[in-house]
Formats: C-alpha cells, structure tokens, sequence
C-alpha cells in the first residue's frame, strides 16, 4: 500500500523543543492524512484531556499523493479533539500548503503544550524555529498572513493561521491556510489559540519518492477537460435543485426551502466570480474568487453550505450580503456554516430574519467575544436553552446543509457520524439527489437498504482523507483507480477506512458518548432500526459503543492540565 513518507515531528510549544520520530511502521498501516492522525491521537492525547488544554495535541499530516502533481490532491489533513464536540475530529483543507508541508520532508506535525507568550512555529527541512509575535495579538487573518510575507517571505501558500477567533478560543474557530481556505469545522482553531499559537508556516525542498502510476495523468487529464457545472459555480451548482426538492434549510431549520433563492443561488455566484480558483495541482479548479465591482468587496466563494447558514437559514436573499459574511469569517478565522448558524438561532430568538447589519456585526462580536458575542462563541448546542430555540445540533457541531428531513439517508448520516452534523464524514447526499448514476441512486424517503451504504460511504471517506483526495474526485475515481494509485486491495482499503472511524468511535466512548449521542433533532421513519442495522454492519455494541477488543492501544493517561 502506498503511504507517506517522513518522520513525525513532535513541536512542544510550552517547552520550545521539536523533536523528530521515526513513525514508518504507523506509515505501513495507516497511509497518512487523516488514518495517521487519528492513530497518533489515539495513542498519544489522553482520552480525558481538556480540548483547549495544554495536553491536547494537534496533528497537521501529509498522505501519499501529495508527493504527486495529480488533480485532486492539494489537501492536508488536522486532526485533534475538538473544543466544539468534545469527541476527536479531523478536518482537511485545500489551497496550497499541502506541497510546501510535504516539502518540509515530515509526514504528520504534533503541536503540543501551551506557549506562555504568542508564536508563531516555522518548521522546515532545516528544523524548527519558535518566533515571538506579541505585536500580531488580535490581528486578523490577512494582517498576519502579510507580516508573514513581508518579514518572513512566507506567501500564504506556506501557512496556516488562526485570527482573533481563535485566539479567544471560539468553539468553531477555523485554521486558515493559503489566506482563504478553511480547516474549517470543529475549532481546530481554538485548539491553536490555546496554545498561544498564531500561525505554523512550511518550507523546505524535502522530496521523498512516492511512486505514483500513471493513471494519475489520465485523472489530470479528464478533471482538466470535463465539463462539469461545479467548473463555473463550485458546490453552489447544487442550491437551486437543493431548494427545489425542499433539502434547503430555511429560517433556523424552520423551513425546507427558501423564496428567496434566486438572489443567492448558483447563478448569482457565478455572476460574481471573477476569475479561476483552485488548489495546487488540480486541473478541476471548482474554487470561486468572487468580487462586487459596485463595493469593492472581494472573497472566495460563498460555497453552498455558507449560502445555507448566511443566506436561506438567516433569511437574506441577496449574493452580496452573503458575500460579505463569508470575507468576515475568513477575516476573523471561523467556520461560515457553524458561525451562520448559530446567529440564525440568534436572529430567530430575536425575530430578525434578513437584518444584515445585524448579522455582521454579530459576526465581529463572536471573533472578539463581545457583549452577545461571547455567548454565541459558544455554539448551538450550549445556547439553545438561553436562546429558547431548538437544539440544531448533532455531538455539538452546527448543522450543514442537505437538509436530512427531505434526504433520509444523510439525515441517519448526520446521527452517526463521529464528527457531528457535517456533510462531508459519509457524503450521503449525492446519492439521494441524486447527483450519482440510475443505478447507484437512493430514494430519498426512507431508510431501507441504506445503513450498509452508509458504512461503505463513511469508510470510503476515511481513505480519502488520509490518501489524501478532495472529495470532488468523485466522478473521477473509480474503485479501480484508487486500488492502483494506491496499490491495494478496494476492500482492505475499506476495511482501514472502518478502523479509522472506530477508532475515533472508540475515543469519543471513552469521553463518554454512546447510541444517545447518535441523535437528530427530528423524527425520521424507521431510525432506530437504521441505527441498529448500521451498529450491527460495523460489528458495535447495540448501545453505540466499539467492543474494546476491536481496537488497539489508546491513551488511558490522565492528562496533566
Ligand atoms: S476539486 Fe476543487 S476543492 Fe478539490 S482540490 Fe480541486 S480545486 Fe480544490
């Protein structure tokens, strides 16, 4: 099997120590991304560690095919315990740090420990250096990512970089890497501001050989010729079907779909791009640089999801408007559909739907914590009660969009996945649309048949983030590639992805989730008995649990903080 290559490197930012550690028979196993993450996480936090704690650590990681130049594979994966859901978490970005972090020469990179004064972390095939950075207190994302460049000549193609949100430990705080693109779901950002971290940059001219086949041309070949509509609108080529088949969340959930969607759909998006967007390597190039030449305004996107939580779910029926809320989020370092959401809970408690001077300055609040601010900081699930609005929530972690009362399946997909309501853990949703082929599509209604796709689904996801591939491969990687790109067996492939996803299963256990966890905050038919079917598919307790024998090791140390 193919797999990463390179040493960890274990940064102690309390101690400003960098240690490297041979971890080629955890690489043998466990390919990189996200099955190297969660394996390291698994053995090295504790399982009752303080998310926002010095003893929680951190782990940036590489897979094999970004030592290749194949479309689809400009991603690095982060995996931590998050702030947000309390359970471990990975989450990947794109952009263009993946090849300057695989030029360093390491396969994953743990921060741990809590620096007593602001740093940044520069780690390159040279080593690691501490930087002090007390005058970047507060500053936003492009401030910090201009110091960077201007005193460091560190574009921000080498770095990843929390704003004020994470500096004041919002729970959904994102990590921006490449100015722009997100680690976006799950506070990963926080997890850094704890550390008193404001941003890890990556340089260094470190190859490692990782032979590649050539089929990876042929991918190159077919992303760069394909006409596909996520070419001109990205993810939000999907809204207006979306809306359409009632799978839009509306008015904090209220609603279904949204009647003022013309003003945000895919359409309007592209009216607004300006010019071609993508991460590194990759001839698809689905991203959305996107400008108001009336304002000025400029930012990349809004994608789908954030045209759900800022536009139909807070009730604002206007592109730009949307526009702004994804430049402050990007601005001030915070995941668009958590932040949008959990000021459409806001707006609903205080019937303000559609105030979008409302909504912006919210937005500002939560990154600074200010008056309100600091509660919404909070999230969902620790609000609703003083909000008096419903839990819209799953293990803590805001709803994305694909709304699972129309689309059955992805709602059980929201219930079961380990990182809480996000779209992209089993990726459902296309194949209720159904934007797969006749022969592989679901209905919509119902959950007949479809626990053992959704093991199947979530497994595959685990592979794809730890190879790792941009999940907008999808029509281009057949079960056949991935073997060969890979070179291993589909089904053993399938089998580690099951591994990745009990052993985050069996951490979050530990920390105390089971079945009560794996919850929707409505009623769809014949869930219980889904749950059931997807417990016994993977070979799980009844009560949502992983029998302890099914997974090694783990970190039963009690943590110091
Ligand atoms: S498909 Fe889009 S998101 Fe994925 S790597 Fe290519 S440009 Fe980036």
């Amino acid at each position: 099997m193919k797999h990463s290559r390179g040493p960890l490197c274990s940064i102690d930012v309390r101690e400003r120590t960098a240690e490297t550690e041979d971890i080629d028979d955890v690489l043998e196993s466990y390919i990189g991304g996200r099955a190297l993450g969660t394996k390291l996480a698994h053995e090295r936090i504790p399982f009752d560690v303080d998310p926002l704690g010095a003893d929680n650590r951190l782990f940036f990681a590489t897979g094999p095919l970004q030592h290749s130049t194949m479309s689809f594979t400009g991603r690095t994966s982060a995996t931590t315990v998050s702030p947000l859901t309390d359970g471990l978490l990975s989450s990947n970005a794109g952009g263009f740090v993946s090849r300057n972090f695989t030029g360093t020469g390491y396969s994953a990179v743990e921060i741990t420990g809590a620096s007593d004064e602001l740093v940044v972390v520069h780690v390159t095939d040279d080593g690691v250096e501490f930087e002090a950075v007390p005058d970047l207190e507060g500053a936003t994302v492009p401030e910090t990512c201009e110091y960077l460049e201007d005193e460091r000549d560190l574009g921000p193609e080498h770095t990843a970089v929390i704003g004020p949100a994470g500096e004041n430990e919002v729970r959904f705080a994102s990590v921006m890497t490449s100015e722009e693109r997100a680690f976006g779901r799950g506070g990963l950002g926080a997890v850094l501001g704890s550390k008193n971290v404001k941003a890890i940059t990556f340089d260094g001219d470190s190859t490692r050989e990782v032979e590649i086949p050539a089929v990876q041309m042929e991918i190159h070949g077919e992303a760069a010729q394909a006409e596909h509509p996520m070419k001109a609108q990205g993810t939000t080529s999907v809204a207006e079907y979306a809306n359409m088949v009632e799978a839009l969340s509306s008015y904090y959930f209220d609603d279904l779909s949204f009647e003022g969607i013309d003003g945000i759909s895919g359409d309007r998006v592209e009216e607004k791009k300006y010019k071609k967007g993508t991460c590194s390597s990759c001839a698809f190039a689905c991203k959305l640089p996107t400008r108001d030449e009336e304002s000025g305004l400029e930012t990349e996107g809004p994608e789908f999801e954030t045209l759900m939580a800022f536009g139909s779910n807070s009730g604002v029926d206007d592109i730009v408007d949307v526009m702004k809320s994804n430049k402050l989020c990007d601005v001030y370092g915070l995941d668009t559909i958590s932040t949008g959401d959990t000021i459409a809970a806001y707006l609903k408690s205080e019937d303000e739907f559609g105030n979008v001077d409302l909504i912006h300055d919210l937005v500002e609040k939560i990154a600074h914590r200010e008056g309100v601010g600091d509660q919404l900081a909070e999230g969902v699930d620790r609000i609703h009660d003083d909000l008096g609005v419903e839990n819209w929530s799953v293990k803590g972690m805001e709803f994305a969009a694909h709304d699972g009362r129309t689309l059955n399946g992805q709602g059980l997909a929201f219930a079961t996945s380990n990182r809480g309501a996000d779209h992209m853990y089993a990726e459902f949703y296309p194949y209720e649309y159904p934007l797969v082929g006749e022969e592989d599509a679901f209905q919509k209604e119902g959950l007949e048949g479809k626990p053992p796709k959704l093991v199947e689904l979530e497994n595959l996801n685990a592979i794809k983030d730890s190879a790792i591939f941009c999940k907008f491969s999808r029509d281009f990687l057949s079960e056949e590639r991935i073997e060969t790109l890979l070179a291993a067996d589909y089904d053993d492939l399938l089998a580690l992805g099951g591994e990745v996803v009990a052993m985050e299963r069996h951490f979050n256990n530990q920390r105390g989730f089971d079945r009560a966890d794996d919850r929707l905050p409505y009623e769809l038919p014949d869930f219980e008995q889904g749950l059931e079917e997807y417990y016994a598919e993977r070979g799980w307790n009844d009560d949502g649990t992983v029998p302890d024998a099914t997974v090694d090791g783990g970190s039963a140390a009690p943590a110091d903080d």
